[in-house]
């Protein structure tokens, strides 16, 4: 019991004779402190007495990852081993809208915090899904133009009666909990700039601490401290060095970007930005009164670009460690100096004490996209140990046509041993893993009781290759690096195949459920999946890991060995991680579903709106079903040479799959222009492509498209529509 808590029900007792208070004043203080009898405190007493005793608060997720430590393991014991067959439906919330979902919920005294796309917040009764309000910041629809992976949101963070949202368009503002007004709203980046905003804010000390995203498209990444009460803003720390001619930030980074700056090279390192972006993890920890910030890839992803005489590039994909009040800098461990590949150092952070060589340490765990398992002494940032959690080997003993490692291990200071080949300075290389990362932001957990952490990986390649002539193209992505014109790792399961890669590549790709000894760094039980992409996992005192499994399925599987224990279909692509709570003595399972445009799993051609499935024992609710797609309409025909359809098919990759799906296979989530009308029409198609949907988020490609263009990519469209549609039609 917290101190808080203790305090709150004697100062009851004390004014009132309520049946609680007379339950207190004759001594029968274990009745008095049952959850049902206990006084609904909510969003109001969330302060860092709190937060600090979170773990114990078992029927709550007051934070992000659970507790400041996000471990994501939950003591509750209501669902185990023995009974989690029996979980069903409890209830269904349907946001309004239809874009990609990575929230993780908060629950507070059974009222349940959630986001959706565009980042709208949602109030909902926890027992039964029931709208208490939601808060739309109403975000610039642009912003979609230049956000890498959808307008998602990771969710909140609350804190004396209020919460807090950091919106796509770059935004931090405060809601009262209690009846979704907005207090304040503070912009916290510059706009004129390509950023994105989608992690979920921290707070800790009063203040709220958020980054940034954007790396693709040239920006320069850093992490802000605001005032949780007023919005002002307390400190900022850059993540990478700035225009030197500018003089110094004023920042609480000043006194690093020397160091930072002798790794970099060439005169214009700054020019497109640099990266850095701290998009997910920032994590507090009150042990040690540390922040740590989780950072992300280079811009651009070339750096012979970037930094063309080579350097380390700090504080590229690092984690870098500092003051919570001041943003002081004390520490940071760079995961992939001089990162070529989008290998981001953002991904979840966990913290624990783990018991190596007969020592308790204080540990910082991390599974980064670039494929090593982290184990980080957070007292001074020197690494413990660290371990593939994918397949890596010497390019020598590469198989001749198989993807390279980019390193294929770490020396003792936790430097990768690098296979030079994967660096692509010579020539297109086949480099594993891929930017999507062998495991990216969706969170893994972590059980005491198993003492392993519970990691949704993959394997995953992909062709890296200069462009010769880099051009900035400004809010557009600017990576550097070409994209793959067939991107192995998606599938759109209705639409005609894509020709096959060879065997020995499709077999390489592969998802998996690890279940990782951190100590030992090594798995104890895997499970595989059919494809890579999935969501996270949640760790439960019940002997439980759920995990949101390929397909749009949730699973629970034994913690101690892996046996699935039960399974249900959501219908729905699930990126995020389960979590739990209970209510009235009821413990709860909630997952969030929502396809994002880079992830086309079961979204063809219609557009779902994202939603919450909460699961309970006995739970009998029925499942809300989803729209089928319209047929597709009949293309038109345009007379187009070969080498037309080709050019119109590069400039496609170039230029529109990041969003459309690669060859044209869209999902629905935007529209699958295979589908749209506005293929039938010239005019139109050129028009769209010249900024006439610029204001929903469609980029203005004017500049760098000319009209001929435009018709080559729009002959390629029609001739994939016409694939679809006869497939269509022989199915009837
Ligand atoms: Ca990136």
């Amino acid at each position: 019991m917290s101190v808080e808590r203790a305090s709150r029900t004697g100062g009851l007792g004390g004014r009132l004779a309520t049946a609680a208070g007379l339950i207190a004043a004759l001594g029968l203080t274990a009745l008095a402190a049952a959850p049902s009898h206990r006084p609904a405190r909510g969003a109001a007493s969330v302060d860092q007495a709190r937060l600090d005793h979170a773990d114990a608060d078992g029927g709550n997720w007051l934070s992000y990852g659970r507790t400041y430590s996000e471990q994501r393991f939950s003591p509750l014991t209501q669902i185990d081993t023995h009974n989690v067959g029996q979980l069903g439906l409890g209830w269904t919330f349907e946001t309004n809208e239809g874009r990609g979902a990575e929230a993780s919920p908060i629950v507070v005294d059974g009222v349940m915090y959630v986001t959706s796309a565009w980042s709208v917040v949602y109030a909902l009764d926890a027992r039964t899904g029931r709208q208490l309000w939601s808060f739309d910041p109403k975000v610039n629809h642009a912003v979609s133009g230049w956000s890498c992976c959808d307008v998602v949101n990771r969710g909140v963070a609350v804190w004396k009666g209020r919460i807090y949202v950091g919106t796509i368009d770059g935004r931090l503002v405060a809601i009262d909990a209690k009846t979704g007004r907005k207090v304040w709203d503070v912009v916290t980046l510059d706009q004129t700039k390509p950023y994105a905003l989608t992690g979920a804010p921290r707070v800790a000390k009063g203040l709220v601490f958020i980054g940034n995203g954007g790396a693709e498209y040239g920006v320069r990444g850093f992490v802000s401290a605001y005032d949780a009460e007023t919005g002002k803003l307390r400190w900022r720390f850059y993540l990478v060095p700035g225009d030197p001619a500018k003089g110094p930030d004023h920042a609480a980074s000043d006194p690093q970007m020397a160091m930072a700056r002798r790794t970099w090279t060439g005169s214009n390192y700054w020019k497109y930005g640099g990266g850095g972006t701290a998009w997910d993890a920032i994590v507090y920890d009150p042990e040690l009164d540390q922040l740590y910030i989780g950072t992300g890839n280079g811009s651009p992803w070339d750096r012979k670009v970037r930094s063309p005489g080579g350097g380390d590039n700090l504080f590229l994909s690092s984690i870098v460690a500092v003051k919570p009040e001041t943003g002081q800098y004390l520490w940071h461990f760079q995961e992939t100096p001089g990162e070529a590949w989008d290998f981001t150092a953002t991904q979840p952070l966990i913290l624990a004490t783990l018991r190596i060589r007969g020592a308790a340490r204080k540990v910082l765990m991390q599974a980064p996209k670039n494929g090593f398992f982290y184990v980080l002494d957070r007292t001074t940032g020197k690494i413990i140990s660290g371990r593939n959690f994918v397949p890596m080997a010497k390019a020598s003993e590469t198989p001749k046509g198989m993807p390279i490692s980019w390193a294929y291990g770490l020396d003792a200071n936790g430097r990768p041993l690098e296979n030079a080949e994967a660096r692509y300075m010579d020539g297109p290389a086949l480099v594993a893993p891929s930017g999507v990362g062998a495991h990216n932001w969706q969170p893994m957990s972590y059980s005491p009781q198993t003492g392993l952490v519970y990691l949704p990986a993959r394997t995953t390649y992909r062709e890296y290759k200069r462009y010769d002539d880099f051009v900035y193209r400004d809010h557009l992505r600017n990576a550097g690096v070409t994209v793959s014109k067939r991107a192995y790792q998606y599938g759109d399961k209705d639409a005609p195949p894509a020709p096959p890669p060879p065997p020995e590549l499709r077999s390489y790709t592969k998802g998996e459920l690890l279940a990782w000894d951190p100590i030992a760094q090594k798995p104890r039980w895997r499970v595989a999946s059919p494809d890579t992409q999935f969501g996270g996992t949640l760790a439960t005192a019940g002997g439980l890991v759920f995990w949101a499994t390929s397909g749009g399925h949730v699973a629970a599987f034994d913690a101690a060995d892996g046996r699935t224990l039960w399974d249900a279909d959501a219908g729905m692509t699930i990126l995020t991680a389960p979590m739990t709570y209970s209510v009235d003595g009821v413990q709860y399972v909630a997952v969030m579903t929502g396809a994002s445009i880079n992830f086309p799993i079961r979204t063809v051609g219609l557009t779902p709106k994202s939603r919450v499935l909460v699961f309970r024992l006995g739970g009998t609710a029925a499942p809300l079903p989803y729209p089928r797609p319209d047929p597709t309409p009949a293309p038109p025909t345009i007379e187009a040479t070969e080498t037309e359809l080709a050019y119109g098919e590069r400039l496609f990759a170039e230029n529109c799959s990041l969003c459309h799906g690669p060859d044209a296979m869209g999902n629905g989530v935007v529209p699958d222009l295979r589908r749209t009308p506005v293929i039938q029409d010239r005019d139109a198609f050129r028009s769209v492509l010249a900024g006439a949907l610029a204001s929903q988020g469609m980029p203005n490609f004017g500049k760098w498209i000319r009209p001929g263009e435009a018709d080559a990519i729009r002959a390629y469209l029609t001739a994939q529509a016409g694939k679809l549609y006869a497939a269509e039609q022989a199915r009837k």
